[in-house]
């Protein structure tokens, strides 16, 4: 049995049958449910010891020239292109994903890693000469220490690459926490950097729990950490971290509403929303779980063209890239969707297609869910209201656009939004106005590229900086800024006790 231990460092520990100081905890593969290895749950001690290896490895690494940090990254790349087959299989045996839709994934973590590359562009300061009599002022941007990343399960590979790679290219050093449901990956990618050149303790990895999560947030040592994952975890991070002093940007879940407009293309429409609501199984912060829909003809037409295209839709294992969509993470997650789903029936909204009866041939015991459809939900019910993170798309119907509108900015969440119309003045006038921090118009999926920063608004994220791009720039550095003088030699001058001024 493969057991899935931890990286500190710069060495793999406790992956041997009998970790000394660890719980093993069963990892399954989400198509059949057999267990496929085990992940030992770092205690406080190991945790520890992967903060001790990253504090003794900051001196040397802060002060190594950017330029070096980086000429990693350019190898790092590499690597993760001649191992992407082995990364994405790994991804889909513990999520379940199609292993095309895990290429997807690990295509935008490269593209950060691409991003990353600019560091000594983006960290070669500000400068300003002459601010006052022979006085230059420049600013610069320090890297801040020991730095933490603890991550969610659905991307298990790319979400870690939103972090480490830029953290550790600013000066810093790393302690990443994995899901404990989808570790392997980001392991696997971990040691990937080891072979790239990382020394040992830049770049640690603990698998673990809550326990780890606790070490993090409140040893002296760590001064930031980074966590994605659902709100009511991500607020706690929050505040657990801020009231031990760290920097914490923590992102939490999402409700993301497309608004149909009656102008709208509907082919594109339907095809954009049926791979935004049912890719990777409706797990993604950014799925499109809500389709309002601007008028009873539109709303109308939609919800046949939605019955006709989920009927074709291709349910099975995530190893099989004939598949579209694959099974729900595990089963205590596929009971949860299905309670949500029995809920909204309870409540009326009407189930025009219901997928709790799919069977997948040969994965009977997989935590399979067929795609559903809700008709007719309304925003006070629980369906609007909760994140289902499952297969599930909602149509809302409205009469304006402005109502749709106050529907989304009333929500708790602000991840993403779109708007499907060929009306320009309508989509400049939605995008202005939505309290949503990742806007698409006729773009169902508006993740930002690696050059720009991913976040939502309201309770998707606690914090102020994006995760990635420019933001993740200052997120992992503090600015210093410095004023020098050199007088003249031989000009004397006098105290002054007024504030300077340029009068
Ligand atoms: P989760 O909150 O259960 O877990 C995230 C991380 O927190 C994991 O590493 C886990 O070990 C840890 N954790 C879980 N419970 C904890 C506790 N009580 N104390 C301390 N740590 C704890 O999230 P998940 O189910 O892995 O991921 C799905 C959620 O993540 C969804 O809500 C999704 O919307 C969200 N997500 C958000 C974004 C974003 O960018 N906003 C991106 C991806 C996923």
């Amino acid at each position: 049995m493969k057991i899935i231990g931890h990286l500190i460092n710069g060495a793999l520990i406790h992956n041997d049958s009998k970790p000394t100081n660890s719980q093993l905890l069963d990892v399954t593969n989400p198509s059949t449910n057999e267990v496929i290895g085990k992940i030992s749950l770092a205690s406080k001690a190991t945790v520890e010891e992967a903060i001790v290896a990253a504090e003794a490895a900051y001196p040397a690494w802060r002060n190594l020239p950017t330029a070096k940090r980086v000429q990693i990254m350019y190898r790092l790349r590499d690597l993760l292109e001649q191992n992407a087959r082995k990364i994405c299989e790994l991804i889909t045996q513990e999520h379940g994903k199609v292993l095309n839709d895990a290429m997807g994934e690990l295509q935008r973590g490269i593209e950060n890693i691409e991003y990353v590359c600019s560091a000594p562009e983006m960290l070669k300061g500000e400068h300003s000469k002459n601010v006052g009599p022979a006085i230059d002022t420049w600013s610069e941007f320090q890297p801040l220490g020991v730095c933490a990343g603890i991550t969610p399960f659905n991307f298990p590979a790319m979400v870690p690459l939103w972090m480490w790679p830029m953290a550790i290219a600013c000066g810093n050093t790393f302690v990443l926490k994995p899901s404990e449901r989808t570790p392997s990956s980001a392991l696997f990618i971990a040691e990937l950097g080891i072979e790239a050149g990382i020394p040992a303790g830049v770049l640690n990895v603990v698998n673990g729990g809550k326990e780890a999560v606790d070490t993090l947030l409140t040893d002296k040592r760590v001064q930031a950490v980074s966590f994605v994952g659902s709100t009511p975890i991500a607020e706690y991070v929050y505040t657990t971290g801020t009231a031990h002093s760290k920097r914490v940007q923590a992102f939490g879940g999402a409700k993301n509403h497309a608004i149909i407009m009656p102008d709208a293309d509907l082919d594109n429409t339907v095809a954009a929303l049926m791979g935004a609501a049912y890719g990777s199984c409706g797990e993604r912060c950014m799925a499109i779980s809500v389709a309002v829909a601007v008028g009873n003809d539109i709303a109308d037409a939609l919800v046949t063209k939605l019955q006709q295209q989920i009927s074709a839709l291709k349910v099975g294992d995530g190893m099989d890239n004939q598949n579209d969509m694959g099974p729900l993470v595990t089963p205590s997650h596929l009971k949860k969707v299905e309670s949500l789903i029995a809920k909204g029936i309870e409540e009326g909204a009407k189930l025009v297609v219901d997928g709790r009866e799919l069977q997948v041939p040969g994965f009977e015991q997989g935590n399979y869910l067929g795609a559903c459809l809700f008709d007719h939900v309304k925003p006070e019910m629980v369906i609007h209201s909760s994140e289902i993170f499952g297969p599930v798309l909602c149509v809302v119907r409205v009469e304006t656009m402005q109502e749709a509108m106050d529907i989304i900015n009333a929500h708790e969440y602000g991840n993403g939004t779109c708007l499907f119309t060929r009306d320009g003045e309508a989509a400049r006038y939605f995008s202005d106005n939505i309290k949503v921090g990742m806007v698409g118009i006729n773009v169902p999926l508006p993740v930002p590229v690696a050059h720009h920063s991913f976040g939502g608004w309201k309770r998707s994220l606690f914090g102020d900086l994006h995760a990635y791009g420019p933001d993740s720039v200052r997120f992992y550095t503090k600015r210093k800024t410095i004023t020098q003088r050199w007088p003249t030699s031989g000009v004397r001058e006098g105290v002054q006790f007024s504030f300077p001024s340029n009068g």
